[in-house]
């Protein structure tokens, strides 16, 4: 198909591929026509995790979209000359579900733990009633169960799949359906909990202060270790964010 004045340019944050697009929506709409794909929601500290992880890196490069989630891929490609909007996939997911409720979309969802997954079917049922929910599992299942379910997920035909398994597992284990399965498929992180109405989103002020980081770390402490990778990202963009010409 001929690519569209709308469509996105792919560009790279220390050598990690991002999309670069005036509107993720219409950019995420389009691509179920084309046969759907995977859309993968890039922020620092996933950057460096796919610098680090052959797996993660491959599953983000094969990725049909990647969006700029997170304020420091928004300021890297800043330093390179493009403007764009941060474009936060929690955000962009809820308006695929609200498209699907419209649209009459099949709808999977896969992750979290089995009370939010609880949770969260009650919370759809009562804000989209006309979403068609075709498939939904929690995310703790045991090893030997994932075969059958991944199979039953495809049984499905899913147009819209929203995988809220933790990065990196969850951007390798929507590769693995890429080819077999057309939909929109992609990974929430922690989403779900938030839907559910067990996790909180920092504050606006927090998010235009580029300092959501600080809230998330402070709802979840343990995750300070993970957190270093910020000022790594930063540290290699300062250093080599420069020296690589935007790819088009
Ligand atoms: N999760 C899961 N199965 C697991 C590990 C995690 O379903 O084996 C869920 C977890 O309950 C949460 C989501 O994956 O709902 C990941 O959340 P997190 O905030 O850690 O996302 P990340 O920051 O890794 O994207």
């Amino acid at each position: 198909m001929a690519a569209k004045a709308t469509d996105p340019r792919r560009t790279r944050v220390l050598d990690v591929p991002v999309d670069v697009c005036p509107d993720v929506f219409e950019a995420a709409l389009a691509l179920l026509p084309r046969g759907g794909g995977q859309i993968v929601t890039l922020n620092a500290e996933m950057t460096m995790a796919a610098l680090a992880d052959p797996q993660l890196g491959a599953a983000i490069e094969a990725a049909t979209l990647v969006i700029p989630d997170g304020a420091g891929v928004v300021w890297a490609l800043g330093r390179q000359g493009l403007r764009v909007r941060r474009a936060p996939g929690i955000e962009l997911a809820y308006r695929l579900l609200v498209h699907a409720s419209t649209h009459g979309w099949r709808v999977a969802l896969v992750g979290a733990s089995p009370e939010v997954m609880e949770r969260l079917r009650e919370r759809l049922h009562r804000d989209l009633p006309a979403l068609q929910l075709a498939f939904s599992v929690h995310g703790f299942q045991s090893t030997e169960a994932w075969p059958g379910l991944q199979q039953q997920l495809l049984d499905a035909r899913p147009d819209l799949v929203l995988v809220a398994l933790g990065v990196p597992r969850q951007e390798t284990w929507i590769q693995h359906f890429q080819g077999r399965s057309g939909g929109l498929w992609m990974g929430v992180g922690g989403s779900f909990d938030v839907w559910a109405g067990v996790k909180t989103r920092a504050p606006r002020w927090m998010g235009a202060l580029h300092i959501e980081w600080l809230y998330r770390l402070i709802q979840e402490p343990s995750r300070w270790r993970r957190m270093l990778a910020l000022p790594a990202f930063a540290w290699a963009v300062l250093r080599h964010g420069v020296k690589r010409p935007p790819q088009y």
